[in-house]
C-alpha cells in the first residue's frame, strides 16, 4: 500500500548540502512522491523522527558475521590464513545463509539499506537478502588464472546466482577476490565479461604494505597499475581498501573513473594502516565508505564507520574542519550511488527516487537535544537511534521490531553453527 509520511524532519541533498526540515512526503510504488494523488494511503506518523536515505554500506561480506571477535588481536597472516580460511573452508553452504541473516540483521539495526557483498556461498547471499528485503549487490568472490579453467567453477556459481536471483532489489556484481587470488589474465577477463554483460566489477587492491610490494616484486609495477594494464579499472569499477597508494596510483584511479571504497575500521583493527584520504580527495576519486567484513571491524554499522572516518583523518590531519558530518554523509549515500550507476535513484531524498528511507529517534539521548540533525548523524549517532527502516517502500523495520526476520530463529541457528566450527 501507498504511505504519507507525516509530521517528521526530511533529510534532503542539494548542492552538495544535506540540510533536514520538516515536511509530508510520499511513498508511490516503492518511489519517493512529494506530492500524493487521490486514493488510499497508510499514514506514517513520524513526529520525532528525523527520515534520511538508508546508508550504502559499499563493502562487505554479511555471511562473515560468524566470525564476530573469533580472531581479534592477531597478525593479519595469523588472523587471514591461519584462523579465518582453514574455518570458511569448512563451512556449509546452507549455514552461511544464517550468518548472511545475522548481518542482515546488524544492517537493519543500524540503518543501512543496500549493500555490496563479497560472498562464497552460492545462493545464500541472496537468498538472504531477499528475505531480508534489503537491496543488495552481491559478489561471489572469484579466484584464478583463467575464467575457463581454475576460475570457471566459482563464476558459474555466480553467473547461475543472478540467473536464478536478479530482482529489482538484488543485483550483481563481477568480484575478483585480490591481486594474490587472480592473475592479470583473470582480471582481463572478468573485464571484458562484465563490459559484455554490464555487470559492476569490484575487487580488494592495495590493502596492505606486504601485498604492494609482492606485486613490485612479481610485476615491476604497483597493484593499481597492474589491474589498469588487465584494462580492469574504468567507471563500473569499484575498489576496496586502497590504503596502499605509489606514485601515480591515485592520478590513475581518477582518470580511469574507478571508485575507491575506504574501510578505516577494518584497515586500522589489522594494521594496515590509514588510506590516504586527503589526496583521494584532492584528486577527486569517488570515494565511498564500507565496513568490511565482521571478522575485521568487527560491526557493519555504518555510523560508527562514519564517525570513524571522520574523527580518525580530522586528528590525523591536525584539522578540525577536514572531513566534514556533510561530505561523510554524502560518501556514504550519493557517492555510493553513483558508483552503482544509480545517481538520483539511491541515496537521496527527492522526487522518484527508490524509497530506501531510515526513521531516525530524535528523542534518543545521543542525539538530544537536536541542536544540528545533520551533523549528529556523523559525530552522535551509534546506530541505535534507527527506529524504523524502509527499502523499495517496503517497512523492514518499525519502531525496532524487525518485521522480515525472525531474530530468534536466527540467533539459535548461529549458536549452533558457531559451536559446529569455532
Ligand atoms: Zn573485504
Amino acid at each position: 500500500m501507498n504511505k504519507k509520511i507525516i509530521n517528521g524532519y526530511v533529510a534532503e541533498y542539494e548542492n552538495g548540502v544535506f540540510t533536514a526540515s520538516k515536511k509530508d512526503i510520499y511513498v508511490i510504488d516503492g518511489k519517493i512522491s512529494y506530492s500524493g494523488s487521490s486514493g488510499e494511503y497508510e499514514v506514517i506518523d513520524a513526529s520525532d523522527r528525523l527520515i534520511m536515505p538508508g546508508l550504502i554500506n559499499m563493502h562487505t561480506h554479511a555471511y562473515m558475521t560468524l566470525f564476530r571477535n573469533y580472531a581479534d588481536d592477531v597478525s593479519f597472516d595469523e588472523w587471514l590464513f591461519k584462523r579465518i580460511m582453514p574455518v570458511e573452508d569448512r563451512i556449509e553452504k546452507e549455514d552461511a545463509y544464517w550468518t548472511n541473516l545475522l548481518g542482515m540483521i546488524e544492517m537493519i539495526e543500524t540503518g543501512t539499506t543496500c549493500f555490496s557483498d563479497m560472498h562464497m556461498f552460492e545462493g545464500q547471499s541472496c537468498k538472504a537478502a531477499n528475505e531480508a528485503g534489503l537491496r543488495a549487490y552481491i559478489g561471489r568472490g572469484l579466484v584464478g588464472d583463467d575464467i575457463g579453467g581454475d576460475g570457471a567453477e566459482r563464476l558459474a556459481q555466480a553467473l547461475r546466482e543472478r540467473a536464478e536471483y536478479e530482482s529489482d532489489t538484488i543485483r550483481f556484481i563481477l568480484s575478483p577476490h585480490a591481486i594474490y587470488s587472480c592473475s592479470e589474465r583473470f582480471y582481463s577477463q572478468v573485464a571484458e565479461l562484465a563490459a559484455r554483460e554490464g555487470l559492476l566489477k569490484q575487487t580488494h587492491l592495495s590493502e596492505s604494505v606486504f601485498e604492494v610490494e609482492s606485486c613490485y616484486e612479481k610485476n615491476g609495477i604497483s597493484p593499481v597499475e597492474l589491474l589498469d594494464r588487465a584494462g580492469f579499472l574504468d567507471d563500473k569499477c569499484i575498489l576496496a581498501h586502497c590504503v596502499q597508494m605509489r606514485e601515480g596510483d591515485i592520478e590513475l584511479l581518477k582518470k580511469r573513473g574507478a571508485t575507491v571504497v575506504t574501510n578505516p575500521a577494518s584497515n586500522a583493527k589489522l594494521g594496515n594502516g590509514i588510506a590516504p584520504i586527503p589526496a583521494f580527495r584532492e584528486s577527486g576519486v569517488n570515494l565511498c565508505i564500507g565496513t568490511d567484513g565482521t571478522a575485521s571491524n568487527n560491526t557493519l554499522n555504518m555510523f560508527r564507520e562514519m564517525s570513524l572516518l571522520s574523527l580518525m583523518h580530522k586528528g590525523a590531519e591536525r584539522d578540525c574542519t577536514f572531513l566534514s558530518a556533510n561530505e561523510v554523509l554524502t560518501m556514504a549515500t550519493v557517492n555510493a550511488a553513483k558508483a552503482l550507476g544509480m545517481e538520483g535513484s539511491l541515496g537521496i531524498i527527492s522526487e522518484g527516487a527508490c524509497a530506501d528511507l531510515i526513521f531516525l529517534d530524535l528523542t534518543a539521548t545521543s542525539l538530544f537535544p537536536n541542536n544540528d540533525l545533520i551533523t549528529s548523524l556523523c559525530y552522535s549517532a551509534n546506530g541505535s537511534e534507527v527506529a524504523s527502516v524502509m527499502v523499495n517502500g517496503k517497512m523492514l523495520m518499525k519502531d525496532r521490531e524487525l518485521l522480515t526476520i525472525d531474530r530468534e530463529r536466527v540467533y539459535s541457528e548461529v549458536r549452533r553453527i558457531a559451536k559446529k566450527y569455532l
